[in-house]
């Protein structure tokens, strides 16, 4: 039975070409890029076409990328650059809503004696720009920002923050992760200082990633030892996965200037379906900035893990917070911030598209829902005792 995967968020599928661009590399290209002979070399002018892809995504030069092993190391690295950059500087100033590559790390720094300012959100998920503004301080070593979340898929208005933080001459770093590959983005428009992303989240293999530098940012690596990624980043190369990553970077910059809307108008049918046949059901984003292939929607009096297993008998996959928070019982951080009330935040579930979803994958969705909230409802003691 075919698997309706609707938890692109959380990772995708490698695609065909990206396969095909990682093959030779795992097979009989395995040379080190580091070597001086012919046959390392040839490894090594290939991370440098990734590079370059990596790069023309986002519309940078292909010196500021620096090649990672996942979105979460990007981000600690950029964290931490900023921190080591200016020891004097003590302080962060960061979201309620980052995904625990950011949130966890900030969280770990207080207990070394940072000080952290975490920016509340509204009830659509919107950053508080009057309270990011009036944090920042003299004492603000950098500022670090999401582009698009991972749970709701709403996007803050970066330009507007870069704006704010570049007045006030701090760093801005963002996590870029969701966002890059789905919507575009130009560092040369938008003064941020670093910004993370993440192969396996744009049909990559897991494993991989990248940060973007500015040029003349001061940068200290996170990863000492060898002098590769022009001592940026030491360790040996993930050659096949830094050449898959850039190959996924090439089609999905394709994909966000094509005219192709299908992916956010199988996520409206698929919200609009839902809508109307499921009563009790909320969204929990902003509707109008959002990623185009994101929908978070809370069912009430409903468990949202409860809904994931029915649906997980259907073979479709969806996920009930990001990929790191299912699986503990904790309510989504994410929701929490945004005062969702508890009986939704329970029966939150998030389903993520891709370019690879169909109008078929989402009818199957439509055709199953409303049944199994009905049946889950009857079965709900909150329902009873309300
Ligand atoms: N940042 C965001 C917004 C994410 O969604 C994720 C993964 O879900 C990460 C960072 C971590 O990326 P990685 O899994 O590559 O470490």
């Amino acid at each position: 039975m075919r698997v309706i995967y609707l938890d692109n968020n959380a990772t995708t599928a490698v695609s065909d070409e990206v396969r095909e661009a990682m093959l030779p590399y795992i097979t009989e290209l395995y040379g080190n890029p580091s070597s001086m002979h012919t046959f390392g070399g040839q490894v090594h002018r290939k991370i440098e076409v990734a590079r370059e892809h990596i790069a023309c995504l986002i519309n940078a030069e292909p010196e500021e990328i620096i090649f990672t092993s996942c979105g979460t190391e990007s981000d600690n690295t950029a964290i931490m650059s900023a921190l080591e950059s200016e020891p004097r500087k003590k302080h962060i100033v960061t979201s309620r809503v980052e995904h625990p590559a950011v949130l966890s790390f900030c969280k770990a720094l207080y207990r070394k004696g940072y000080k952290i300012s975490f920016i509340p959100v509204d009830k659509k998920g919107r950053l508080n720009l009057e309270e990011l503004e009036s944090a920042i301080t003299d004492e603000t070593a950098i500022v670090s920002i999401m582009f698009g979340n991972n749970e709701t898929g709403v996007i803050f208005p970066m330009d507007t923050i870069a704006d704010i933080v570049k007045s006030k001459n701090v760093l801005l770093h963002s996590d870029a992760v969701q966002a890059a590959g789905k919507i575009p983005i130009d560092v040369k428009k938008l003064p941020a200082d670093m910004l993370s992303i993440s192969g396996h989240k744009m049909h990559a293999s897991k494993g991989v990633g990248a940060l973007y530098v500015k040029r003349g940012t001061r940068f200290s690596p996170y990863i000492i030892g060898g002098h590769q990624e022009k001592g940026r980043r030491a360790g040996t190369e993930n050659v096949a996965s830094i050449i898959g990553f850039g190959r996924a970077a090439e089609l999905a910059k394709e994909h966000v200037l094509s005219d192709d809307t299908t992916v956010d108008e199988l996520r409206d049918r698929l919200e609009k379906g839902l809508m109307d046949t499921c009563p009790g059901a909320r969204i929990n984003s902003d509707r109008e900035y959002r990623l185009p292939n994101t929908l978070n929607i809370s069912f009430e009096y409903v468990e949202g893990e409860a809904i994931l297993l029915r649906l997980n008998e259907h073979n479709i996959c969806a996920s009930s917070g990001s990929a790191c928070t299912s699986g503990s019982l904790e309510p989504s951080h994410v929701l929490r911030a945004m005062g969702v009330p508890f009986t939704a935040i329970h029966g939150s579930v998030r389903f993520s598209l891709s370019r690879y979803t169909t109008k078929g994958d989402i009818d199957s969705v439509l055709d199953k829902m409303p049944g199994i909230i009905k049946e889950l409802r009857e079965l709900s003691p909150y329902v009873q005792n309300a």
